[in-house]
């Protein structure tokens, strides 16, 4: 698998803490009308919290945690009855809330209640491992570039919500990343943020032993875990290899560092600037650097998604961070000669786009699990901050599960750990 070559000393390091974070996450259902390959949760039997419950989940998080943005998500919070409400509660905390859905359950009606509610954006999870039916059974991820178009207009219709998508990437859709960024940059004035989850399953051929305390646990009891062996060696540096398919220029400019690993970028941004028809280039280090600090210094906290009002701006960010910001200048000046050789370009907005690589789990040859740094997926279980992606070893085991080298000939050797003992 082809790798990118990613000195994070050359990257800004996202200043996001468990305390003071650009996000938090919320789950008021577990219920979901698709089975995702790789979802990290398990479908309840009484899926949905009580209004009283999510209440008291987002009274802890305000407690315990700054944060901008509020992602609810599940299951399919769409399903979740009182999803309206909810996103008008959190809008009247003075937090912005996300929508993470499917898209399965987004009627034109319930997206303009959820706009007067004051939803700032939706992220849709769109990829081919999701089993959807009806016309987009059997599509690659190449051709559910429309079904993303159908969402990105539906919401550009309604105006002024953010548009984000993420997918994740398996071992059989690494290869269509370059044409879903290919698409995202034609929708660039549509869609602000594509994001990109490299899958993390349990394998029978990880080195580990599973316990929960002092207890063994079989891998295959674990909820997120498969039976046949797969690729589970996508990391953020794999992505960034194929998005300079796409683009050779593609250049990320920040990212979170792993908890037992500085070199790992769990999560991994890039900020680009381009109309339909170029991309003027990849801002830098200190573009992010500066507009996290002038927000919290404004704000008291760290941004995370961007509004299309501000993303549309394009021009003048690449303008004003060209004082602090050496990739800014050179995007600015390939502006300026793209203007001179076809003026067109003066007539239209330039905007803002971010793409997230985000890197879960790794497992370490000592059998540490290196987490993400800052984690912005962070949600509330009893009262306690907790990591979403790993939620249900709590509900399942009452507490995280700790992994352990195994000892004895002949055991496989991943290339995770191969790397971190590298
Ligand atoms: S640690 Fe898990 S929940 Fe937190 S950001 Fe990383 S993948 Fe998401």
């Amino acid at each position: 698998m082809t790798t990118s070559t990613l000195d994070t000393t050359t990257l800004y390091r996202i200043p996001w803490t468990l305390a003071d974070n650009g996000i938090s996450w919320l789950e008021p259902t577990a219920l979901c009308n698709l089975q995702c390959d790789g979802c990290y949760r398990r479908q309840a039997e009484d899926p949905h919290k009580s209004w009283d419950e999510v209440m008291g989940e987002l009274d802890t998080l305000q407690r315990l945690r700054r944060c901008d943005c509020i992602s609810i998500a599940g299951g399919d919070p769409l399903l979740y009855p009182r999803i309206v409400d909810l996103v008008a509660d959190i809008g009247r905390r003075g937090l912005k809330p996300i929508v993470n859905t499917n898209g399965v359950a987004l009627s034109g009606g319930l997206l303009a209640d959820l706009k007067r509610a004051g939803v700032f954006g939706f992220t849709f999870h769109v990829d081919s491992r999701q089993g959807r039916g009806g016309r987009w059974a059997g599509k690659n991820d190449s051709e559910l570039n429309d079904l993303r178009l159908e969402y990105a207009e539906m919401v550009g219709r309604a105006g002024g919500i953010a548009c984000s998508f993420n997918a994740t990437v398996y071992a059989e859709n690494l290869d269509h990343v370059p044409s879903m960024l290919a698409w995202a940059h034609r929708h660039i004035d549509l869609v602000q943020t594509m994001v990109f989850i490299c899958f993390r399953h349990v394998v029978p051929s990880l080195p580990f032993d599973w316990y929960a305390g002092d207890r063994r646990v079989e891998w295959d009891d674990i909820w997120y875990s498969s039976e046949q062996d797969r690729e589970i060696e996508i990391d953020a540096r794999t992505l960034v290899a194929k998005a300079r398919e796409q683009d050779p220029r593609f250049q990320p400019a920040a990212f979170l560092n792993g908890t037992h690993d500085t070199q790992a970028c769990k999560w991994l941004l890039t900020e680009r600037a381009g109309n339909r028809r170029a991309i003027f280039g990849y801002l830098g280090p200190r573009f992010v650097e500066a507009v996290m600090g002038t927000h919290h210094l404004r704000h008291g906290r760290y941004p995370s998604y961007i509004a299309p009002a501000v993303a549309r701006h394009g021009r003048t960010a690449m303008l004003l961070a060209g004082a602090v910001d050496r990739d800014a200048r050179q995007a600015w000046r390939t502006y300026l000669g793209a203007a001179l050789r076809r003026p067109a370009h003066l007539l239209r907005r330039v905007h803002l786009q971010s793409v997230m690589f985000i890197q879960p789990v790794d497992f370490q040859s000592d059998g540490e699990q290196s987490m993400c740094d800052g984690c912005p997926d962070i949600t509330v279980h009893e009262g306690k901050l907790v990591w979403s992606c790993r939620l249900e070893e709590i509900k399942q085991y009452g507490r995280f599960l700790r992994t352990v080298p195994r000892e004895g000939p002949g055991r496989c050797r991943p290339a995770s750990c191969r790397k971190a003992e590298g």
